[in-house]
């Protein structure tokens, strides 16, 4: 199959008619030739292994986790700090520092090409056109040298070959697009200048510049206040809902992905320990970590009061047991859970826990 039966009408983009036309008179730097195939699944994560080696030893951060994401849902992928989220984000994006980082196993694929084979230069054209992220500090994320409207436009004058001037205009559509109120005299701001709102809906302009196929979006709302992240909230799933998107939404708070995510993988040490749709999960966690993050969501009418949280601590991951990883903390381990590591179990309806005694949590 032809790789440029893959390119998208520009006008999806949201770049107007014009632009478009300037834009096929100018080659750009571009992934299209890298052999997609639109028929394939968008997103696959197959048993993904990540260390750190660092001067105290190896972190093996992530332990085997798949998943997979199609076009236009959206993937919650929850766990305490530490369980090996924003590594996962990394992972797939390309962008993890190694050294320390190691991918040692496992497969990204998005439309059939594996990520993790392609070169450097090939990668970084993947994350410009095709999957882009959105971090949770937006601040130290955008550059304070130069204006926001100058750092939307680059993508556009790199990627897509634009004149200075089309590339601002674009600009300012963009945070017009992310609801920026008077969009065209803020491309002259810097970031310092946007409230924390504002610099977030910036970061999700400039991921969704050259309209990409998933947006992974790591705790995008944590330092934001509780009204400001349900429009942020809001804003994605709408972007995400209009442009057909797959979204992977990480964070540590439950409560943030139970209306906008489809499904949910729980982390728990870098393994997936629950996968399933976001409803049966909520309504009857079938793993005993899925349902102590449940129970240690914020609740409004406990406002002032101590929060619930999971006692005791993840495990060392240059040590990591030879049983099951949450079984310290775990109060229906058994002595099986200590030496057996379990493996994600099929619970049906299309569910999977990685505790032996799923049945009995399920039932609880
Ligand atoms: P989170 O779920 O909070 O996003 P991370 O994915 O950032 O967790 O980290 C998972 C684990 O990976 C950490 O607990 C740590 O052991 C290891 N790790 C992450 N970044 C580094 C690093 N730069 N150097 C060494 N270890 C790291
Ligand atoms: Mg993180």
């Amino acid at each position: 199959m032809s790789a440029t039966q893959d390119i998208k009408p520009a006008d999806t983009v949201g770049i107007g008619r014009e632009a478009s036309e300037k834009q096929s008179r100018k080659e750009a730097a571009r992934s299209d030739a890298l052999g997609f195939d639109p028929s394939a699944p968008l997103l696959e994560v197959e048993d993904l292994h990540v260390e750190f080696r660092t001067r105290e030893g190896v972190a093996h951060a992530i332990n085997g986790a798949s998943f997979s994401l199609s076009e236009g849902e959206t993937l919650g992928i929850l766990g305490e700090s530490g369980s090996g989220k924003s590594v996962t984000a990394q992972a797939i994006m390309g962008i993890l520092d190694s050294p320390p980082a190691f991918v040692t196993g496992g497969q990204v694929r998005l439309r059939g090409v594996d990520l993790l084979t392609l070169p450097e230069e090939s990668r970084r054209l993947v994350r410009a056109d095709r999957v882009a992220m959105v971090f949770q500090d937006a601040l130290s994320s955008l550059n304070p040298v130069f204006t926001v409207g100058h750092q939307l436009a680059e993508p556009f004058r790199i990627h897509r070959g634009y004149s200075k001037q089309e590339a601002r205009k674009e600009a300012a559509s963009l945070l017009d697009l992310v609801g920026i109120p008077a969009a065209s005299g803020r491309v002259h701001d810097y970031p310092h200048q946007f409230s924390g709102g504002m610099r977030q809906r910036v970061m999700i302009a400039m991921a969704l510049a050259l309209d990409p196929d998933v947006l992974i979006a790591d705790e995008p709302t944590t330092a934001l206040d509780v009204t400001v992240q349900a429009q942020i909230m809001k804003l994605l799933a709408d972007l995400q809902a209009e442009r057909n998107m797959g979204l992977i939404l990480i964070t540590h708070d439950m409560g943030v992905v139970a209306d906008v995510a489809d499904k949910i993988c729980v982390m728990y040490a870098g393994r997936i320990v629950e996968r399933a749709d976001v409803h049966s999960t909520y309504g009857n966690p079938a793993h005993p970590y899925t349902k102590a993050l449940l129970e240690s969501i914020p609740r409004v009418d406990l406002k002032g009061q101590q929060l619930a949280t999971i006692e005791g601590l993840p495990p060392n991951l240059t040590r990591l047991p030879d049983g099951c990883s949450f079984e310290p903390r775990c109060s229906w381990a058994r002595e099986r859970c200590r030496v057996d590591d379990p493996p994600l179990y099929d619970v049906g309806a299309g569910r999977q826990s990685a505790c032996h005694y799923y049945e009995e949590v399920l039932g609880s």
